[in-house]
């Protein structure tokens, strides 16, 4: 029997995405399952947010009890076969969590609790079965409670070596204190975890008690024991420096290869890239932008103040006036949105800004754009440059986080070697101008562009190795694998 090792996350792409950990959840486990390892995922079922048609959902036969703190609570579970039919994922529907959006409302901390007391209990499901989870592995603040509840509650999952892994530690799942018994923990648990500057910290608490604490690259890694990217937590996470570890995402090389893709209306590949030119052809049709040769430079990202799209806004007139096309797709915060779309309401036909998350349009915005703009702030390890690069387009970024473990910087146009795109160091907007200015010189140079496109769509940025490595964590956590 292969051991089990059950994730808890609230995304899971192509049933319910934000962001890039849906896209993780998509790819770490099928390469697990590759390897050897029976997994099985938890996640929410949130009513018309999640895309299940064309699973065979099968309800388990009674509900699971999901009671906190004396509230009683009954959950459903519906059981499929995911990620190609490699992976069992257990969608739960349950009070509060089943809305109709992921996140975005009042009482979300109450309802990732619930899905974390639903894993718990899954787990026992599992145990009482006779198959008992060997690792639990947990994803982002909303999972944490899984791994609290396991560690502190009594019973047979106490015992049940655990993992956090963080793919962004801005977001860290916060309460006032006096929240602590309403969510189903003891005075001890909130002293000993989860308190954290006078308040209830589920993160905080999950890298406590769990046994290992993850993050999705080593750069991101070493940077959140600072104060600059350490969200306040910075001296936790130096103090349990021991059991962290950074582990760089992969990209799923099926769902996102332009060869294949269904969403673009032309195909490509490294060794027959004539497509690609087609591809931009049919995107600057697609949103109504001059046709010409003028580079086009992309975006597609979730709006928040990480992401850096206020220096995106800013520069605009510049990247124009230098003779280059932006197509922004986006959403979240309001003042950002309204000034994507100022700019492009100036700089008609030249800029184009789509608020909307449409997997279909970014899909488009890769394949259609020379060079991909990535200048955040701070970046755990960030998907799209990969996805970028992948499709043909040159990222420039900032060199933080997973953008300098997965960026091989240019340092001369005329000798790329064995470069990929573009870093710069500093935060501001003219650091980004500086950058884009020479992105327009590089992307003049046809010998030069060639050069980087072909080393980035042939990089290699599978799950296996990624997967490797959380295997050796789970392993040195006592996994066991059968011999094949
Ligand atoms: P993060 O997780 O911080 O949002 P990542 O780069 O890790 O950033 O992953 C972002 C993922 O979300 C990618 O798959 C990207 O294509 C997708 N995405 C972000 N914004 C949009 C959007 N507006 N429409 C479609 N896909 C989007």
């Amino acid at each position: 029997m292969k051991p089990i090792v059950l994730h808890v996350t609230a995304e899971l792409s192509p049933h319910h995405k934000s962001g890039g950990l849906g896209d993780v959840l998509a790819g770490l486990p099928p390469a697990l399952a590759r390897l050897g390892v029976d997994v099985r995922v938890v996640t929410g079922f949130y009513g018309s947010a999640s895309k299940v048609a064309g699973l065979d959902l099968r309800p388990w036969d009674a509900p699971i009890d999901v009671s906190i703190a004396g509230n009683r609570m009954e959950a459903r579970v519906f059981e499929a076969r995911t990620h190609g039919g490699s992976v069992t994922t257990y969608f739960v529907e349950a009070p509060h969590l089943s809305r109709g959006k992921l996140y975005g409302y009042d009482d979300d901390l109450y309802r990732f609790a619930i899905l974390g007391r639903a894993a718990v209990e899954i787990g026992l499901v599992l145990d009482r079965m006779g198959t008992p989870p060997a690792i639990l592995h947990a994803h982002d603040w909303h999972a944490a409670s899984a791994v609290l509840y396991a560690r502190t509650w009594p019973g047979p999952l106490r015992g049940v070596p655990s993992l956090i892994t963080i793919h962004n530690l801005a977001y860290q799942g916060l309460a006032p204190a006096s929240q602590a018994g309403f969510l189903g923990y003891s005075p001890e648990t909130y002293h000993h975890a989860l308190a954290f500057d006078g308040a209830l910290n589920l993160l905080k608490g999950a890298f406590v008690v769990a046994d290992r604490i993850t993050t999705v690259s080593p750069t991101y890694a070493r940077e959140i024991r600072t104060a600059r990217y350490g969200h306040d937590l910075e001296h936790v996470l130096r103090w349990l420096s021991p059991k962290l570890i950074g582990i760089l995402n992969g990209i799923d090389a099926e769902s996102w290869n332009p060869a294949t893709d269904r969403a673009l209306g032309a195909a490509y590949s490294a060794s027959d890239p004539e497509g690609k030119l087609a591809c931009r052809d049919a995107l600057r049709f697609e949103l109504g932008l001059s046709p010409g040769r003028s580079p086009v430079f992309g975006v597609v990202s979730r709006f928040t103040s990480q992401k850096g799209i206020d220096w995106v806004g800013e520069i605009a007139p510049q990247l124009v006036r230098q003779g280059g096309q932006l197509v922004v797709l986006g959403e979240g915060d309001a003042a950002l949105e309204h000034r994507l779309y100022w700019a492009a309401q100036r700089l008609r036909g030249s800029v184009v800004y789509v608020r909307a998350f449409d997997d279909g349009l970014a899909r488009r915005i890769y394949a259609g754009s020379d060079m991909f703009l990535m200048p955040s702030r701070f970046e755990p390890c960030g998907l799209t440059q990969m996805y970028a690069m992948r499709y043909g387009a040159v990222p420039i970024a900032r060199a933080t986080g997973g953008l300098v473990d997965t960026v091989a910087p240019l340092h001369s146009q005329y000798d790329v070697g064995g470069a990929t795109g573009i870093l710069y160091e500093e935060e501001s907007a003219e650091a980004l101008a500086g950058a884009v200015e020479w992105g327009i010189q590089v992307a003049r140079d046809p010998g030069a562009m060639h050069a980087l496109r072909q080393n980035g769509m042939r990089s290699d940025f599978s799950w296996e190795r990624s997967a490797e490595t959380y295997l050796e964590v789970y392993m040195d956590l006592g996994l066991e694998l059968d011999a094949p």
